[in-house]
């Protein structure tokens, strides 16, 4: 079949034959659908952060089930769409069992094996050489082998492409509104960064009744489409100072809420001179594997602010993808609105290269 591979960061990923085995015990073969084009593939093709190489990129997809290995659940059944999930899920560990999966202790042994949760690969170069997984998922590929507790079945009225990034930017974004937000309704929210998380976010704000909902970005598109969503007031840092704008939007108090949707040191510094005192700034963007950013102590201690990492919207996928997809549904989470570029897998260059030039919407690869 042919895959996106990613041989040395730095240098262009290529489509390639290669070969993929037939899924285990417990394990689903899926063919893609449809692949959302993420930035956290482009952090890896950079060599921001780092995976064992070469590996299959992509980490955000949803298929259709077409052989489901021995020893299973019985919960996935041939021809099943489904959403695939970028983090393992053991069922038996600490994380596990206290409901926060996206914790798991298969999480370190996926990520530095470059395999499927058990460490082992089932892909292949077209030579028999070693190729990895990206996430346990790789699908910028006509197939995938993926545990199958990396999959949540997707209800009929679902397209592909919503599910592709329901699991992972429209979780993230989400969860991070429905576990770190409290109480909201009337109150202020802001999130920075309008791309895919960030709008999600925005659309959870909404939803939830935060008012008002400030959102900021560089970009006067994408603010145009915050607001769409749910934004009451959009703030275009180019034009503006963030940290002024929020302050005089809350009579000077500061956002109970700040969620950070870009994972940049200014912006997270920033946020958080936005948060109120006892609020909470939400970090759920990637940055580089070394970055870090600077806390005022008096912030943090005197005006008692938090600081908070949000991993995959701090969500237990398979209860919340159900419930985002209900929503969905139901018309009250548009998640649509989000989609951008729809491009063959083998344009993937091109869609990448417009994810990083600002386009608005999220790209999708149909292999
Ligand atoms: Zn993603
Ligand atoms: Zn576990």
């Amino acid at each position: 079949m042919r895959a996106v591979v990613l041989r040395t960061p730095g240098q262009p990923a290529r489509i390639e034959e290669v070969a993929l085995s037939a899924p285990r015990d417990g394990e689903l073969l899926v063919r893609i659908e449809a692949a959302g084009v993420c930035h956290s593939d482009y952090h890896y093709m950079t060599g921001d952060l780092t995976a064992p190489l070469p590996l299959v990129l992509g980490h955000e997809g949803a298929g259709i089930v077409e052989q489901v290995g021995d020893g299973g659940s019985g919960r996935v059944q041939v021809g099943d769409r489904v959403a695939l999930l970028w983090r393992p899920r053991c069922g038996r560990c600490a994380a596990c069992i206290a409901g926060n999966p996206v914790l798991c202790e298969l999480g370190p042994v996926q990520a530095q094996s470059g395999g499927l949760p058990d460490g082992t690969s089932r892909l292949a170069q077209a030579d028999g050489g070693e190729l990895h997984h990206l996430m346990g998922v790789s699908c910028f590929a006509e197939r995938v082998v993926v545990n199958e507790n990396a999959a949540v079945v997707v209800p009929d009225g679902v397209p592909p492409e919503v599910a592709a990034i329901a699991a992972c930017a429209v979780i993230t974004g989400v969860g991070a509104v429905f576990h770190e937000v409290t109480e909201a309704a009337g109150r202020p929210l802001l999130v920075v960064g309008a791309g895919g998380v960030g709008l999600s976010s925005v659309m959870a704000a909404a939803l939830v009744g935060a008012h008002p909902i400030v959102v900021a970005d560089i970009d006067p598109a994408k603010l145009e489409l915050a607001r769409e969503l749910g934004a009451t007031h959009t703030v275009d840092v180019r034009q503006e100072d963030l940290v002024e704008r929020v302050l005089a939007l809350t009579g000077g108090a500061g956002v109970p809420w700040a969620i950070e949707a870009i994972g940049r040191a200014q912006t997270l510094e920033q946020s958080l001179a936005c948060v109120a005192p006892g609020g909470t700034l939400i970090a759920v963007g990637l940055g580089a594997a070394d970055a870090g950013f600077s806390v005022p102590l008096n912030q943090l201690v005197q005006r008692q602010k938090r600081v908070v990492g949000s991993l995959y919207g701090s969500s237990n996928p398979h209860l919340d993808l159900p419930r985002i997809f209900g929503l969905y549904l139901a018309g009250r989470l548009p998640i649509d609105r989000l989609l951008g570029d729809r491009l063959p897998l083998t344009e993937f260059e091109e869609a990448y290269r417009r994810l990083t030039s600002g386009a608005v919407g999220r790209g999708i690869l149909v292999p």
